[in-house]
Protein backbone atom coordinates (compact mmCIF):
# COMPACT_ATOMS: atom_id res chain seq x y z
CA UNK A 1 0.00 0.00 0.00
CA UNK A 2 2.81 2.32 1.06
CA UNK A 3 4.47 1.79 -2.39
CA UNK A 4 0.90 2.45 -4.23
CA UNK A 5 1.24 5.61 -2.58
CA UNK A 6 4.40 6.29 -3.22
CA UNK A 7 4.50 5.87 -6.69
CA UNK A 8 0.79 7.77 -6.71
CA UNK A 9 2.70 10.76 -5.38
CA UNK A 10 5.62 10.48 -7.53
CA UNK A 11 3.20 10.37 -10.74
CA UNK A 12 1.69 13.96 -9.37
CA UNK A 13 5.03 15.32 -8.73
CA UNK A 14 6.47 14.23 -11.95
CA UNK A 15 3.65 16.13 -13.97
CA UNK A 16 3.65 19.19 -11.90
CA UNK A 17 7.47 19.22 -13.09
CA UNK A 18 6.37 18.58 -16.44
CA UNK A 19 4.41 21.23 -16.57
CA UNK A 20 6.68 23.97 -15.47
CA UNK A 21 9.30 22.93 -17.18
CA UNK A 22 7.18 22.92 -20.32
CA UNK A 23 5.99 26.25 -19.04
CA UNK A 24 9.99 27.53 -18.51
CA UNK A 25 10.86 26.64 -22.34
CA UNK A 26 7.28 28.35 -23.39
CA UNK A 27 8.61 31.39 -21.76
CA UNK A 28 12.24 31.21 -23.06
CA UNK A 29 11.15 30.52 -26.68
CA UNK A 30 8.66 33.94 -26.55
CA UNK A 31 10.76 36.31 -24.72
CA UNK A 32 12.80 35.95 -27.81
CA UNK A 33 9.92 37.22 -29.63
CA UNK A 34 8.89 39.54 -26.83
CA UNK A 35 10.44 42.60 -27.66
CA UNK A 36 9.36 42.78 -31.22
CA UNK A 37 5.87 41.65 -30.51
CA UNK A 38 5.94 44.74 -28.10
CA UNK A 39 4.76 42.62 -25.29
CA UNK A 40 6.93 44.45 -23.04
CA UNK A 41 6.79 47.88 -21.13
CA UNK A 42 8.04 49.71 -18.50
CA UNK A 43 6.46 50.74 -15.22
CA UNK A 44 7.36 53.73 -12.69
CA UNK A 45 7.03 53.57 -9.46
CA UNK A 46 7.05 57.11 -7.72
CA UNK A 47 9.96 57.88 -5.11
CA UNK A 48 9.25 60.75 -2.83
CA UNK A 49 12.20 63.20 -0.97
CA UNK A 50 11.40 62.30 2.58
CA UNK A 51 11.86 66.13 3.31
CA UNK A 52 9.38 67.40 0.67
CA UNK A 53 7.29 64.61 0.39
CA UNK A 54 7.00 65.28 -3.31
CA UNK A 55 7.79 62.81 -6.09
CA UNK A 56 11.69 63.83 -7.39
CA UNK A 57 12.06 60.56 -9.30
CA UNK A 58 10.85 56.59 -9.76
CA UNK A 59 11.99 53.51 -10.64
CA UNK A 60 11.38 51.78 -13.71
CA UNK A 61 10.07 48.32 -14.20
CA UNK A 62 9.49 45.96 -16.50
CA UNK A 63 6.39 44.05 -17.53
CA UNK A 64 5.22 41.47 -19.54
CA UNK A 65 1.87 41.21 -21.22
CA UNK A 66 2.45 37.23 -21.98
CA UNK A 67 -0.56 36.69 -24.99
CA UNK A 68 -1.41 33.55 -23.14
CA UNK A 69 0.07 33.78 -19.77
CA UNK A 70 -1.09 37.66 -19.19
CA UNK A 71 1.62 38.96 -16.79
CA UNK A 72 4.64 37.37 -16.52
CA UNK A 73 6.27 38.53 -13.50
CA UNK A 74 10.02 39.78 -13.70
CA UNK A 75 10.94 37.73 -11.29
CA UNK A 76 10.24 34.42 -13.56
CA UNK A 77 11.71 36.06 -16.50
CA UNK A 78 14.54 38.44 -15.53
CA UNK A 79 16.69 35.56 -15.02
CA UNK A 80 15.32 33.33 -17.86
CA UNK A 81 16.88 36.61 -19.59
CA UNK A 82 20.06 36.51 -17.90
CA UNK A 83 20.50 32.77 -18.97
CA UNK A 84 19.89 33.32 -21.96
CA UNK A 85 21.77 36.40 -22.69
CA UNK A 86 18.77 37.90 -23.56
CA UNK A 87 18.84 40.20 -21.25
CA UNK A 88 21.77 42.08 -22.87
CA UNK A 89 19.24 43.20 -26.05
CA UNK A 90 16.55 43.25 -23.49
CA UNK A 91 18.37 45.59 -21.24
CA UNK A 92 19.59 47.99 -23.91
CA UNK A 93 16.15 48.43 -24.53
CA UNK A 94 14.81 48.99 -21.10
CA UNK A 95 17.76 52.23 -20.70
CA UNK A 96 16.40 53.65 -24.21
CA UNK A 97 13.19 53.51 -23.00
CA UNK A 98 13.79 55.37 -19.92
CA UNK A 99 16.17 57.63 -21.37
CA UNK A 100 13.03 58.94 -23.90
CA UNK A 101 10.66 59.09 -21.17
CA UNK A 102 13.09 61.13 -18.77
CA UNK A 103 13.72 63.39 -21.50
CA UNK A 104 10.30 63.54 -22.22
CA UNK A 105 9.51 64.44 -18.73
CA UNK A 106 12.26 66.94 -18.54
CA UNK A 107 10.44 69.00 -21.14
CA UNK A 108 7.54 69.13 -19.18
CA UNK A 109 8.52 69.30 -15.81
CA UNK A 110 11.42 71.80 -16.12
CA UNK A 111 11.31 73.19 -12.98
CA UNK A 112 11.55 69.59 -11.07
CA UNK A 113 12.03 66.59 -13.82
CA UNK A 114 12.10 63.34 -12.15
CA UNK A 115 15.06 61.04 -12.82
CA UNK A 116 14.41 57.59 -13.55
CA UNK A 117 16.21 54.79 -11.97
CA UNK A 118 17.43 51.72 -13.81
CA UNK A 119 18.04 48.02 -13.25
CA UNK A 120 21.14 46.95 -14.88
CA UNK A 121 21.74 43.20 -14.54
CA UNK A 122 25.52 41.83 -13.66
CA UNK A 123 25.77 40.47 -17.66
CA UNK A 124 25.18 43.93 -19.00
CA UNK A 125 28.18 45.22 -17.07
CA UNK A 126 30.52 42.83 -18.67
CA UNK A 127 28.83 43.08 -22.27
CA UNK A 128 31.16 44.45 -24.88
CA UNK A 129 30.77 47.93 -25.85
CA UNK A 130 28.10 48.92 -23.43
CA UNK A 131 29.57 52.19 -22.25
CA UNK A 132 29.61 53.05 -25.66
CA UNK A 133 25.48 52.21 -26.54
CA UNK A 134 24.80 54.14 -23.24
CA UNK A 135 26.64 56.91 -24.43
CA UNK A 136 25.09 56.29 -27.85
CA UNK A 137 21.36 56.28 -26.28
CA UNK A 138 22.20 59.46 -24.64
CA UNK A 139 23.05 61.62 -27.60
CA UNK A 140 20.66 60.06 -29.64
CA UNK A 141 17.74 60.47 -27.03
CA UNK A 142 19.08 63.96 -25.74
CA UNK A 143 18.11 63.26 -22.45
CA UNK A 144 20.63 64.34 -19.45
CA UNK A 145 22.40 61.96 -17.90
CA UNK A 146 21.50 63.58 -14.21
CA UNK A 147 17.87 61.90 -15.01
CA UNK A 148 19.35 58.69 -14.94
CA UNK A 149 20.65 56.31 -12.01
CA UNK A 150 21.59 52.93 -12.81
CA UNK A 151 21.08 50.18 -10.34
CA UNK A 152 23.38 47.32 -9.60
CA UNK A 153 22.85 44.71 -7.27
CA UNK A 154 25.59 43.50 -4.60
CA UNK A 155 26.53 40.72 -6.52
CA UNK A 156 27.61 43.03 -9.60
CA UNK A 157 30.26 44.44 -7.34
CA UNK A 158 30.87 41.69 -4.93
CA UNK A 159 31.51 39.50 -8.51
CA UNK A 160 32.84 42.53 -10.47
CA UNK A 161 36.66 42.10 -11.89
CA UNK A 162 38.60 45.08 -13.01
CA UNK A 163 36.94 45.31 -16.29
CA UNK A 164 33.69 46.24 -14.29
CA UNK A 165 34.85 48.24 -12.13
CA UNK A 166 36.53 50.05 -15.10
CA UNK A 167 32.94 49.99 -17.17
CA UNK A 168 31.70 51.45 -13.80
CA UNK A 169 33.85 55.03 -13.56
CA UNK A 170 33.39 55.33 -17.34
CA UNK A 171 29.34 55.58 -16.80
CA UNK A 172 29.82 57.45 -13.89
CA UNK A 173 31.65 59.68 -16.05
CA UNK A 174 28.82 60.17 -18.43
CA UNK A 175 27.33 62.00 -15.72
CA UNK A 176 24.87 59.01 -15.03
CA UNK A 177 24.48 57.90 -11.00
CA UNK A 178 24.87 54.84 -9.59
CA UNK A 179 22.76 53.12 -6.80
CA UNK A 180 23.37 49.73 -4.88
CA UNK A 181 19.97 47.82 -4.86
CA UNK A 182 18.69 44.99 -1.99
CA UNK A 183 21.46 46.36 0.11
CA UNK A 184 22.37 44.45 3.02
CA UNK A 185 21.73 40.74 1.20
CA UNK A 186 24.54 40.29 -0.85
CA UNK A 187 28.02 39.59 -0.29
CA UNK A 188 30.04 43.09 -0.82
CA UNK A 189 32.53 43.99 1.40
CA UNK A 190 32.53 47.08 2.86
CA UNK A 191 35.70 47.79 2.40
CA UNK A 192 35.04 46.74 -1.60
CA UNK A 193 32.19 49.48 -1.26
CA UNK A 194 34.00 52.25 -0.94
CA UNK A 195 35.85 51.35 -4.25
CA UNK A 196 32.95 52.22 -6.17
CA UNK A 197 31.83 55.75 -7.14
CA UNK A 198 28.17 54.85 -5.65
CA UNK A 199 25.87 57.29 -4.83
CA UNK A 200 23.17 55.68 -3.20
CA UNK A 201 22.23 52.37 -1.12
CA UNK A 202 18.92 51.31 -1.65
CA UNK A 203 17.80 49.30 2.01
CA UNK A 204 16.40 45.75 0.70
CA UNK A 205 12.83 45.81 1.58
CA UNK A 206 13.07 42.76 4.06
CA UNK A 207 14.59 45.32 6.58
CA UNK A 208 12.10 47.61 6.05
CA UNK A 209 9.26 45.30 6.39
CA UNK A 210 11.12 44.47 9.40
CA UNK A 211 11.25 48.34 11.03
CA UNK A 212 9.57 48.15 14.36
CA UNK A 213 8.75 44.48 13.82
CA UNK A 214 12.05 42.83 14.99
CA UNK A 215 14.92 44.61 16.48
CA UNK A 216 17.24 42.24 14.49
CA UNK A 217 16.13 44.11 11.46
CA UNK A 218 15.62 47.30 13.01
CA UNK A 219 18.76 47.39 13.89
CA UNK A 220 20.18 46.55 10.06
CA UNK A 221 18.09 49.13 8.39
CA UNK A 222 19.35 51.78 11.08
CA UNK A 223 22.86 50.53 10.42
CA UNK A 224 22.87 51.24 6.28
CA UNK A 225 21.37 54.44 7.06
CA UNK A 226 24.42 55.83 9.10
CA UNK A 227 27.06 53.81 6.52
CA UNK A 228 25.86 55.50 3.84
CA UNK A 229 25.81 58.43 5.77
CA UNK A 230 29.22 58.04 6.67
CA UNK A 231 30.76 56.84 3.46
CA UNK A 232 29.04 60.33 1.85
CA UNK A 233 25.70 57.89 0.14
CA UNK A 234 22.54 58.80 -0.03
CA UNK A 235 19.79 56.51 1.24
CA UNK A 236 16.69 55.02 0.02
CA UNK A 237 14.11 53.23 1.43
CA UNK A 238 11.90 50.69 -0.76
CA UNK A 239 9.18 48.45 0.21
CA UNK A 240 7.79 50.73 2.57
CA UNK A 241 4.48 49.90 3.66
CA UNK A 242 2.74 51.89 6.51
CA UNK A 243 4.15 55.75 7.68
CA UNK A 244 5.71 53.66 11.43
CA UNK A 245 8.15 52.74 8.70
CA UNK A 246 8.39 56.17 6.70
CA UNK A 247 8.84 57.90 10.02
CA UNK A 248 11.38 55.77 11.81
CA UNK A 249 13.16 56.13 8.43
CA UNK A 250 12.81 59.75 7.97
CA UNK A 251 14.05 60.27 12.20
CA UNK A 252 17.68 58.41 10.94
CA UNK A 253 17.93 60.85 7.94
CA UNK A 254 17.27 58.59 4.80
CA UNK A 255 16.46 61.07 2.14
CA UNK A 256 14.43 59.30 -0.13
CA UNK A 257 11.11 56.66 -0.06
CA UNK A 258 9.43 54.05 -2.35
CA UNK A 259 6.91 51.63 -1.41
CA UNK A 260 2.99 50.94 -1.32
CA UNK A 261 2.29 53.10 1.01
CA UNK A 262 2.85 56.23 -1.47
CA UNK A 263 2.54 54.23 -4.76
CA UNK A 264 2.64 51.20 -6.39
CA UNK A 265 4.53 50.82 -10.26
CA UNK A 266 2.25 52.25 -12.68
CA UNK A 267 1.71 53.06 -16.17
CA UNK A 268 3.43 56.04 -17.52
CA UNK A 269 0.46 58.10 -17.82
CA UNK A 270 -0.59 57.49 -14.81
CA UNK A 271 2.55 58.47 -13.51
CA UNK A 272 2.22 61.79 -15.23
CA UNK A 273 -1.15 62.20 -14.21
CA UNK A 274 0.47 62.00 -10.53
CA UNK A 275 3.09 64.86 -11.54
CA UNK A 276 0.20 67.00 -12.87
CA UNK A 277 -1.58 66.96 -9.33
CA UNK A 278 2.16 68.14 -7.61
CA UNK A 279 0.99 66.26 -5.10
CA UNK A 280 3.17 67.10 -1.54
CA UNK A 281 2.27 63.16 0.05
CA UNK A 282 0.55 63.30 3.68
CA UNK A 283 3.34 61.90 5.69
CA UNK A 284 2.86 63.62 9.15
CA UNK A 285 5.10 62.05 11.40
P1 LIG B 1 13.85 45.52 -7.47
O1 LIG B 1 14.74 46.24 -8.41
O2 LIG B 1 14.32 45.38 -6.07
O3 LIG B 1 12.46 46.31 -7.54
C1 LIG B 1 11.61 46.54 -6.46
C2 LIG B 1 10.49 45.52 -6.42
O4 LIG B 1 9.77 45.68 -5.21
C3 LIG B 1 9.45 45.68 -7.55
O5 LIG B 1 8.98 44.39 -7.90
C4 LIG B 1 8.35 46.49 -6.85
O6 LIG B 1 7.09 46.34 -7.43
C5 LIG B 1 8.40 45.89 -5.47
N1 LIG B 1 7.89 46.81 -4.45
C6 LIG B 1 8.05 48.15 -4.36
N2 LIG B 1 7.46 48.64 -3.27
C7 LIG B 1 6.88 47.60 -2.63
C8 LIG B 1 6.09 47.47 -1.41
O7 LIG B 1 5.81 48.43 -0.71
N3 LIG B 1 5.69 46.22 -1.08
C9 LIG B 1 5.98 45.12 -1.85
N4 LIG B 1 5.51 43.95 -1.46
N5 LIG B 1 6.71 45.21 -3.00
C10 LIG B 1 7.14 46.43 -3.37
P2 LIG B 1 8.87 43.89 -9.41
O8 LIG B 1 8.42 45.02 -10.29
O9 LIG B 1 8.09 42.64 -9.39
O10 LIG B 1 10.37 43.56 -9.81
C11 LIG B 1 11.07 42.50 -9.24
C12 LIG B 1 12.53 42.53 -9.62
O11 LIG B 1 12.70 42.26 -11.02
C13 LIG B 1 13.19 43.87 -9.39
O12 LIG B 1 13.50 44.05 -8.02
C14 LIG B 1 14.42 43.73 -10.29
O13 LIG B 1 15.43 43.00 -9.64
C15 LIG B 1 13.87 42.91 -11.45
N6 LIG B 1 13.59 43.82 -12.58
C16 LIG B 1 12.46 44.52 -12.86
N7 LIG B 1 12.62 45.25 -14.00
C17 LIG B 1 13.89 45.03 -14.42
C18 LIG B 1 14.69 45.51 -15.54
O14 LIG B 1 14.25 46.34 -16.37
N8 LIG B 1 15.96 45.02 -15.65
C19 LIG B 1 16.49 44.14 -14.73
N9 LIG B 1 17.76 43.71 -14.92
N10 LIG B 1 15.79 43.69 -13.69
C20 LIG B 1 14.51 44.12 -13.51
MG1 LIG C 1 15.68 47.96 -8.37
MG1 LIG D 1 15.37 46.65 -4.98
MG1 LIG E 1 14.25 44.09 -3.98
Amino acid sequence: RAKERGKGSYAIFTQAMHHQVRQQLQLETDLRYALKRQELILNYQPIISMTTNRIVGCEALLRWEHKTFGCVSPAKFIPIAEETGLICPLGDWVIEQACIQAKQWESIYQDLPPFISVNLATKQLTQAGIVETIKEILEATKCSPELIKFELTETAIAESTEVAVTTLRKIKDLGIRLCIDDFGTGHSSLSRLSCFPIDTLKIDRSFIKGINASEHQTKIAYAIVKLAQSLGMETIAEGIENLEQFCQLKSWGCELAQGFLMAEPIASETFQEVLNQNLIYPMEC
